[in-house]
């Protein structure tokens, strides 16, 4: 039933069947996390049912799958919202789950707007975090209770999360299988905006106050966090569909043909800046493949394709296992002892403030405060630095990213979080433990990065020492394989 499985849409040979019945009442199309017109068979699908009839736009915005977002993501997810609304000449409706939302809360959101406008099919584009999934099913089962119907085409990613296995159908556990097999998967082309008539249909008051409306569902964050900067960030992007776009025709035009040479270096505007497009879906990935293809060949294009990839592939693993979210993916994770307490915390205060001693962690952590991104290269080290050489547990560090990323996205944070900690998919080996100051030797030779973000920075002493933290982190990694050995023979 495509209503509650989201890959049902590719289970046509990876060929999106966007044949819906046609309809003769208004059809709803709710707006999740593909904030854009072109390129959504979705919308086309929607559009093609309902010929002469009107689409309903519809936004419901939900605390809880926001839920774990600071101002950054939750202002610009409002700019991408008026841009649409704009765009859909003012046609959107937005309606907000009262409370803390949840899939039932939305779900009588969404089963009350079509009764209100009179649809009979809801239309939406996939969604694959475990939340979303939940919810989707929810929402699915509440309108079929009332005879109406959910309809979900596509997902945010080019090949749909689930849906590419090992022989035995066995999910994929190392990426460059997974890439293999994702490289060999027939893609569309980008699809055509629709030509659509899009209406409101009911007066909708809160439909003028989307920054406010958005805004008021960020209020959880750990009371020990108290006294940190929580944001926004002075130095947000611009958002919404037009925006995106504009921004991958500069990245085509600058940066991709020298991709693979400058994509490590965070001095230099080397990668496209692209994440948190694709994140709300303001861009299909599908989209920037295809631009990408269109512009260059050779490594610059294969090491794009892999990042995308990487992308797919966490999203892959989440879908496998919804656990993975917050626990770690490999058993090891489990044993692997950390700190806790008012050490600790101070540690992490340290470090989410960008004031470790460590230049190049530092920068990255006030980079993060000031756009709300970080560069790959110094996400890793950052990261890194937290996990093994302040012994916390990743999804404090996890938890921080989440909460002031525009970007911010469980699958890629929290199993890249895992990976740089060697206890997810396809690990690096734990004892390659980066070394920060070597790392910022080789990625920012000159520290134009570190001057940047830390130029106000007096010299500091390290809060820790790398290299007998590093011994300290091999000693408890050995242990917590000690502990798993043991776990299997008692077994
Ligand atoms: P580009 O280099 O231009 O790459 C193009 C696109 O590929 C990106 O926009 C992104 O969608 C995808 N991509 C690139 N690298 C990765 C990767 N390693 N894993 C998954 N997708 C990738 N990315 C997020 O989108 N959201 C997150 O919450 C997030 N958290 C991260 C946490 C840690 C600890 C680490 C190490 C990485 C995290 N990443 C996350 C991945 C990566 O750092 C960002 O996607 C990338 O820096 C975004 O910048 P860009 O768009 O310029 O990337």
């Amino acid at each position: 039933d495509p209503s509650v499985t989201p890959t049902g849409a590719c289970e046509h040979g990876g060929v999106l069947n966007t044949a819906l019945p046609p309809t003769k009442r208004p059809i709803v199309y709710w707006f999740r996390r593909d904030l854009r017109l072109a390129d959504s068979p979705a919308l086309v699908a929607a559009a093609r049912a309902a010929g002469a009839e009107p689409i309903v736009p519809l936004f419901v915005v939900d605390p809880r799958a926001g839920r774990g977002a600071g101002p950054n993501r939750w202002q610009f997810l409002a700019s991408c919202l008026e841009e649409l609304d704009r765009q859909l000449g003012g046609a959107l409706t937005l309606r907000r789950a009262p409370g803390v939302g949840g899939a039932a809360a939305v779900a009588a959101i969404v089963a009350g707007f079509a009764a209100e406008v009179g649809a009979e099919i809801v239309v939406a584009s996939g969604e694959t975090t475990p939340y979303g999934r939940r919810r989707d099913r929810i929402v699915a089962e509440r309108l079929a209770a009332e005879d109406r119907r959910l309809l979900l085409l596509d997902t945010p990613y080019c090949v749909a999360p689930g849906r590419l296995r090992r022989t035995g159908g066995h999910p994929y556990r190392v990426f460059s299988a997974f890439y293999r097999a994702w490289l060999a998967e027939p893609v569309e082309a980008p699809y055509e905006r629709p030509a659509a008539r899009f209406d409101a249909l009911v007066s909708d008051g809160e439909a003028t106050d989307l920054v406010d409306a958005a805004g008021r569902g960020y209020d959880v964050s750990p009371s020990w966090w108290r006294d940190l900067p929580l944001g926004p960030a002075p130095h947000l992007p611009a958002a919404g569909e037009r925006a995106a776009i504009d921004r991958l025709t500069q990245f085509c035009e600058s940066a991709l043909p020298q991709y693979d040479r400058h994509r490590d270096r965070p001095d230099m505007a080397g990668t496209s800046r692209l994440s948190a497009d694709l994140h709300f879906g303001t861009l299909h990935p599908r989209t920037v493949r295809d631009a990408a293809r269109k512009t260059v060949e050779g490594p610059a294009l294969d090491r794009f394709l892999a990042e995308l990839a990487w992308r797919e592939f966490f999203a892959d693993v989440l879908w496998h296992r919804p656990d993975a979210a917050w626990h770690s993916w490999d058993p090891i994770g489990r044993h692997l002892a950390v700190d806790d307490g008012p050490q600790a915390r101070e540690r992490f205060t340290a470090w989410a403030r960008g004031e470790t001693g460590y230049g190049l962690v530092d920068a990255g952590m006030r980079q993060l405060l000031s756009e709300g991104w970080m560069h790959n290269r110094v996400r890793m080290v950052s990261a890194s630095f937290l996990v093994k050489d302040l012994h916390l547990d990743w999804r404090w560090g996890a938890r921080w990213f989440l909460w002031h990323l525009v970007d911010g996205d469980i699958a890629s944070n929290n199993l890249n979080w895992q990976w740089v900690a060697g206890i997810g998919t396809d690990a690096a080996p734990y004892h390659r433990i980066f070394n920060p100051d070597r790392q910022a030797e080789r990625f920012d030779p000159d520290g134009a990065y570190r001057r940047r973000y830390c130029a106000d920075l007096p010299a500091r002493l390290s809060i820790v020492n790398h290299k007998a933290e590093r011994a300290e982190a091999l000693t408890r990694w050995a242990a917590a394989k000690a502990a798993v050995r043991h776990e299997s023979t008692a077994d």
